[in-house]
């Protein structure tokens, strides 16, 4: 006799009920894999059509909020999603409850079209270890051809300037991604700055040649490249050390602090004008030094109101709120918004402070996003038009009983599935991964 165990003696009766059992969870789970392509198939269509975009960080920061996912989990749904739009194959495997999530997650973070083929039969045939190997050892394989690629593309880097026929230049060229995504910054940066030039509010500063809404975004383009040009010649070519590289000195009216209707100037450190929103969030939380300008531009006066927020404050400030309190957000780090503007009066006391990422903090400026503090001390985050913005979404409503449901739209479906569906055609021989690798992955020899 066995102490702390209990043991369980199997009769045939108990057999039977346990493989009814086993094979109820299994056809329940082909179930829930189907629904979850249909799941797969909304986010990717309302992360393409930008349904995030109101205020949310990411599609996958809003699916945490909304759905409650963990953000790991919310962030694996974004990707595989977006992965299956280009893998028609596996998406229809999952859809049709023969292929686990859980399989599907490790294929698709190697499948490509012209492979999709092949990873589908590794995933039909494997269990989801298997599966997980195969994909590791794809992945090797994969990174090898990665640093060939890479070293391929750095090779070719290349800038032809020349001149046509008719006195314009021709620009061509390629340039390493990271290389490209520092340009593609460069001229989204240059954009902005133009654009704001020519929203200008007063209107005798700004050239309004070519208002930005008539240009295509080619013009818009070549407009920004011609910026940068001008910039760093200006500036002398110089990149500055990491920490200055991006800081901006604005001039602004103290009026205008103050007051968002007032007219008056918000100038960037290069003539720049930007919204009064934009330097309200900037003198937010800043080591500022207010220049007063008098009529002529001269500075009248340093003003001797600088609002840094002191460090006892900031450290309390940070441990109450661990990050950014806008809903579904939570970055860790962000800056001291002011609830009460301080060039409005508002102090900077614990209670009149949250901490918002950049891109909130922005939101809350910029983009009509309204905070404020409740008498209980709750902040409220209300959208643009004035509906509330909860913290935790209302809770999800589910009518009747959803296996029911699900099991009865698969069936209208006609979609067959029972506790074989998923079962992995392996018939217990050892897997040789380097041998499936090579036998399956397009470019192993
Ligand atoms: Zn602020
Ligand atoms: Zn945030």
């Amino acid at each position: 006799m066995e102490i702390g165990t209990l043991r369980i003696v199997p009769t045939p009766e108990s057999i039977q009920e346990l493989d009814r059992l086993g094979d109820e969870i299994a056809e329940l789970a082909a179930h829930l894999d189907a629904a979850t392509a249909r799941l797969l198939d909304l986010i990717r269509e309302f992360d393409a059509r930008g349904g995030w975009g109101n205020g949310f960080r990411s599609c996958a920061h809003w699916l945490s909020w909304r759905v409650g996912l963990a953000p790991g989990a919310a962030r694996e749904h974004v990707r595989v999603a977006r992965a299956l739009g280009t893998l028609p194959l596996l998406a229809r495997a999952l859809a049709r409850g023969e292929l686990s999530y859980a399989k599907l997650r490790a294929l698709t973070r190697v499948a490509t079209p012209e492979a999709e083929a092949q990873l589908l039969a590794v995933g039909r045939a494997g269990t989801a270890e298997h599966v997980e190997r195969i994909v590791r050892g794809w992945r090797r394989v994969d990174r090898q051809a990665e640093v060939r690629e890479a070293a391929l593309q750095h090779a070719s880097r290349a800038l032809h300037v020349y001149p046509d026929s008719d006195g314009t230049v021709r620009i061509k060229g390629r340039l390493t991604a990271e290389v490209g995504a520092l340009l593609v910054q460069a001229l989204a940066a240059a954009r902005e700055a133009l654009y704001q030039q020519r929203r200008a509010p007063d209107a005798a500063t700004g050239p309004a040649d070519v208002p930005e809404e008539t240009s295509t975004m080619e013009q818009q383009q070549a407009d920004a490249l011609a910026l940068l040009a001008e910039t760093a010649l200006h500036h002398g070519i110089d990149p500055g050390a990491p920490g200055e590289r991006y800081q901006v000195v604005v001039h602004v009216d103290a009026e205008v602090l103050a007051d968002l209707d007032t007219p008056g100037q918000s100038v960037i450190e290069d003539g720049a004008s930007v919204p009064a929103g934009t330097s309200q969030r900037l003198a937010c939380d800043a080591s500022l030094v207010v220049m007063r300008h008098g009529r002529d531009g001269r500075v009248v006066e340093v003003d001797a109101r600088t609002r840094t927020i002191p460090p006892a404050i900031r450290r309390a400030l940070h441990h109450r709120d661990r990050g950014c309190r806008f809903p579904g957000c939570g970055l860790r780090f962000g800056q001291g918004h002011h609830i009460h503007h301080w060039a409005q009066g508002g102090p900077t006391t614990l209670s009149n402070l949250a901490v918002l990422c950049r891109r909130h903090h922005r939101a809350v400026h910029e983009e009509g996003y309204q905070l404020d503090r409740q008498p209980n001390g709750e902040l409220r985050f209300r959208r643009p038009d004035g509906r509330p913005l909860p913290e935790v979404p209302p809770p999800r409503q589910v009518r009747g009983d959803p296996v029911k449901i699900l099991r009865a739209q698969h069936d209208a479906e006609g979609l067959v599935l029972n506790a074989r569906t998923t079962t992995p055609g392996w018939l217990g021989e050892r897997l040789d991964v380097g041998w499936a690798i090579d036998v399956l992955h397009p470019l192993a020899r």
